[in-house]
């Protein structure tokens, strides 16, 4: 799918591209100048040139005319139990995604969560057919511009009056999928003179792309990479993952380590348990032993059930693994060395938590396209 942008607005534009847009416009700027349009979008968040006070009123006014600032509109926010905010975003063109607050469980000596994580999506629905995800039942609609990813950030700062501490690129959507507006975007976040966040507070989430993987890992971005795992052979992930049927373990593993020898980043693994399938002793050995290829760490997840899976394809319904034989799972892996976090099911009763996001006003399918 091509990079779509919306070409009348300078918001979701890197410098260099500012610079280039506003001279195709017939504005005769100075290098400074477009550096101070850049600022004042990404660093002092502004929503109209209006608010640009350091350039010259005349300019401010035309610039408005000619590039409008666009706002993603927010419809709903859902507040979950724990804490977790899922904020229904409305698009320009009538669409919807959604993106989730989620405060850690950390607690500082005031009760407060110190650690915000903001779960970005990237595409408007997602063609990859996981069949544990309910997004996938959406099929894709489109890719998200540069535009709509960063406003995300921004209009739940605004929104949530949060300091967002951590971004992970985990919501709808495939991100290596969307490779050129997800890269920019985390260009413009991790830039440094704009201060948003360092690059050290973002995971890019993909379900194994390698030669995506490969390139992302020459991009020098310093972000980190984690891969939807799932699965420790070939045969169960195909069915959970129809993407491994084009590109096997060992390739995508292959590609993390690559990753890995570029970045020197250690990766995650993202690995859901589901009863009876991918939670026997075995797996646990097979798990352990993946993570052992390169630095790594693995969240275990809890799977938290949907509407929209599609146990027909798999001959079996997806079930939650029980409470004892979760954690008799994560002992196992730790005794076999694996570095091992047990991600919470943050959001689960405002259908946020991992796995579970799709929009309510859009219709959902159930055909299978597999490739
Ligand atoms: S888990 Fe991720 S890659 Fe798989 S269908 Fe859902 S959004 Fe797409």
């Amino acid at each position: 799918m091509s990079n779509q942008r919306q070409d009348n607005t300078l918001f979701g534009l890197s410098e260099p591209e500012i610079v280039e847009a506003v001279k195709t416009a017939g504005f005769d700027l100075a290098r400074f100048r477009a550096k101070q349009i850049y600022q004042a979008l990404y660093a002092k968040r502004v929503h109209s040139f209006n608010e640009m006070t350091s350039l010259p009123k005349q300019l401010r006014e035309e610039l408005d005319d000619v590039f409008p600032i666009p706002r993603l509109k927010i419809i709903l926010e859902s507040v979950s139990a724990d804490g977790t905010i899922k904020y229904l975003f409305e698009l320009a063109d009538g669409r919807s995604i959604e993106s989730v607050l989620i405060p850690s469980e950390m607690r500082d000596n005031e009760g407060e969560s110190k650690r915000k994580t903001l779960c970005l999506s990237t595409q408007v629905g997602c063609p990859l057919d996981c069949k544990f995800c309910a997004t996938a039942s959406m099929k894709l609609k489109r890719n998200l511009t540069t535009a709509e990813i960063v406003a995300q950030f921004f209009e739940v700062e605004r929104a949530s009056g949060e300091k967002i501490t951590n971004v992970v690129y985990m919501g709808m959507g495939e991100p290596m999928l969307n490779y050129e507006n997800v890269i920019t975007s985390l260009k413009i976040f991790t830039d440094p003179s704009l201060e948003i966040l360092g690059n050290k507070r973002f995971t890019v989430s993909t379900s194994g792309l390698p030669d995506e993987i490969i390139r992302f890992a020459k991009e020098g971005l310093g972000v980190k990479l984690a891969l939807s795992l799932h699965a420790t052979t070939d045969e169960l992930r195909s069915k959970l993952m129809p993407i491994n049927r084009r590109y096997n373990l060992s390739e995508v593993l292959s590609a993390m380590e690559e990753y890995y020898r570029q970045t020197h980043i250690p990766v995650t693994y993202e690995y859901i348990l589901f009863q009876g399938l991918n939670d026997t002793a075995a797996d646990a050995k097979r798990l352990a032993k993946i993570t052992r290829r390169m630095p790594s760490k693995v969240n275990v997840i809890p799977f938290h059930p949907i509407d929209f899976t599609h146990p027909a394809d798999l001959g079996a319904e997806l079930h939650p693994t029980d409470e004892k034989e979760f954690q008799e799972f994560i002992e196992m892996l730790r005794s076999e060395g694996a570095q091992v976090m047990i991600r919470s099911s943050s959001g689960v009763d405002i259908e946020a938590a991992c796995g579970q996001l799709a929009l309510s006003n859009e219709p959902h399918t159930h055909e299978i396209t597999l490739s």
